[in-house]
């Protein structure tokens, strides 16, 4: 809700609002909305004086100050008791990343990354595989040597072969400045066209 009270934003600034039915559990509101005006800082350099609660009664106001520490400390404790939560990793892509509003976000940091899922062909289970061995990036698989001591307990050495070879094409790609390489694979007999019967002579008949 805009205020007149200046901010780094000019002669106006913020403050939240939410929209209820009726007040519920006031403590969990409160600090739900202690922290969009917290997180509200960030953006206007200046902590909002009040927060509102739209009921379909009345709205009432509470002031931040009265409640900030309170806010300040749970989040202490929180991040204390989890203390994975921050360094956690983006999830593995999943086929919820097409419709997500976070794709941006999730994609840059993949490519920031050189995440193993921007091999194409790459699953969940394979790259679980070649961390476990160590191989975290495209570009380490691109370069990686499959050794006796490269241990894999699901799928096939040619399966992870076959990953190395894309890997390695997408490498270089990049290296060319995102020219469109490819490498060609060798014919397989009973794979691919070779499963196609043979040709035979067709007669057309026009009438
Ligand atoms: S884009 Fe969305 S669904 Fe996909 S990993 Fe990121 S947050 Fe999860």
């Amino acid at each position: 809700m805009k205020v007149d009270k200046p901010s780094a934003l000019g002669s106006f600034s913020y403050e939240v609002l939410a929209t209820q039915w009726a007040m519920g559990n006031r403590a969990a509101t409160l600090i739900h909305l202690c922290m969009y005006a917290d997180a509200l800082v960030g953006l206007q350099g200046l902590l909002p004086e009040l927060i509102w609660v739209k009921t379909a009664e009345h709205a009432i106001s509470y002031r931040v100050d009265a409640y900030m520490s309170y806010v300040r400390y749970v989040k202490k404790r929180f991040f204390g008791r989890c203390p994975k939560c921050r360094a956690s990793y983006l999830p593995e892509p999943v086929p919820h990343c097409d419709v997500c509003t976070w794709w941006e976000v999730c994609n840059e940091q993949r490519r920031r990354d050189d995440h193993l899922s921007l091999v194409a062909g790459m699953r969940k289970m394979e790259m679980k595989e070649l961390k476990a061995n160590g191989v975290e990036t495209l570009k380490q698989l691109a370069y990686v040597h499959f050794t006796a001591n490269f241990r894999i307990a699901t799928g096939t050495m040619q399966l992870y072969e076959k990953l190395r070879d894309q890997a390695k094409v997408q490498w270089r790609s990049r290296q060319s400045g995102n020219r469109l390489l490819y490498a060609l694979l060798k014919v397989q007999p009973d794979q691919g066209f070779r499963k196609l019967p043979e040709h035979m002579p067709m007669t057309f008949t026009w009438s």
